[in-house]
């Protein structure tokens, strides 16, 4: 079969490797149908790395994965071969300290699709998951649903942890596909007003569709007093998207004293800075996201009861051939991309 293999910095090639086959009673074997590109992808398309996670060549990358059941091992129940399903990239260990806590996404054994000493990614023709990382898509879901429901699950999860209800006021620096997500599932929250900052202004006209009151873009306008200028008590709860030091202290000038700083951005430095002034006095609350636990079905749930739409998520499609392209297209920001997919 075909993978689609990290050869070096900015470089990709089409392999010829082995197919996987069922090893355990409980691994499903799945015929990829499209996934979708990562900004964590990328990273290790242009660095090689992310923080301390380095790729070793050849590697393939990509996470966010729907496909076509083929075959199932003895004791796999839920879903059977033919069946189309979104994939969970992670595989817990299910038997450590944060396992037993529930906590899977920070699982001192964890697996992840596409992560560098870990487990290849799925940018190849069949892959075999553990069962429980297979989720059916059910009702009116298609495969594109299943691949947007890794990221979707980030924002659902995040949303959850940072405890928006009816009317909170957001503020989301970073509109990529993540930033997206958080507004999504923020607007199924009851979000009242949401604020949006990006470089890129196509993202911007984006979040404008999907309703949010102010955007601004950094590299024109001082969004700080813009958004002040319309919420003047500040808001309640910023998420910085974007691993931009700028943006965390953008997000800690716009919001209000007790309010709630919240950071899933992946940065490509070592160390963030906060201003000591305005969180103590202003008691800010700082919470960091870890990808996301238990979100994948809610989040099909959610795209499936009309809660959550993501018609604006999908802006590029290339075959599998092309794969390289498309990394080129995300890595550059060209061409207004949010979400790029890789069909099979
Ligand atoms: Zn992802
Ligand atoms: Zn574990």
């Amino acid at each position: 079969m075909k993978a689609m293999m990290l050869t070096g910095i900015r470089q990709m090639e089409l392999k010829e490797i082995s197919e996987p086959s069922i090893v355990n009673p409980k691994d499903v074997k799945i015929k990829m149908s499209v996934v979708g590109v990562c900004g964590s992808d990328i990273h290790y398309y242009t660095q090689g790395k992310i923080g301390s996670q380095k790729v070793q060549y050849p590697f393939t990358v990509g996470h966010e994965g729907a496909g076509v059941v083929v075959e199932v091992g003895k004791a796999v129940k839920s879903v059977r071969p033919g069946d189309i399903i979104a994939i969970d990239p992670a595989m817990p260990c299910r038997e450590c300290d944060q396992c037993l806590a529930g906590r899977y996404h920070t699982c001192r054994k964890l697996r992840f699709l596409g992560c560098p000493g870990q487990a290849e990614g799925c940018l190849m023709e069949y892959i075999v998951m553990p069962e429980e990382s297979c989720f059916p898509l059910r009702g009116k879901l298609v495969p594109d649903n299943g691949s947007i429901s890794e990221p979707l699950a980030i924002g659902v999860y995040a949303v959850k942890k940072a405890g928006i209800v009816k009317g909170t006021k957001i503020g989301i620096l970073g509109f990529g596909p993540i930033g997206m997500s958080v507004m999504l599932a923020a607007k199924a929250q009851g979000a009242e007003s949401i604020h949006v900052t990006d470089k890129i202004d196509p993202r911007l006209s984006i979040a404008k569709k999907e309703g949010a009151l102010i955007t601004g873009n950094p590299l024109n306008e001082d969004v700080v007093s813009k958004i002040l200028n319309n919420s003047k008590l500040g808001l309640d709860i910023v998420f910085e998207c974007c691993g931009q030091q700028e943006a965390l202290d953008q997000a800690v000038d716009i919001l209000k004293p007790g309010g709630r700083l919240v950071v899933i951005g992946i940065p490509e430095f070592d160390r963030w800075s906060i201003n000591v002034e305005n969180t103590r006095r202003r008691e800010i609350s700082i919470q960091f996201i870890r990808r996301q636990v238990d979100c994948v079905k809610l989040s099909l749930e959610m795209i499936n009861n009309g809660l959550i739409n993501i018609d604006n998520m999908v802006t590029h499609r290339f075959p599998f051939s092309e794969t390289q392209d498309a990394f080129d297209l995300v890595a550059d920001y060209r061409d207004g991309v949010m979400k790029a997919m890789i069909d099979f």
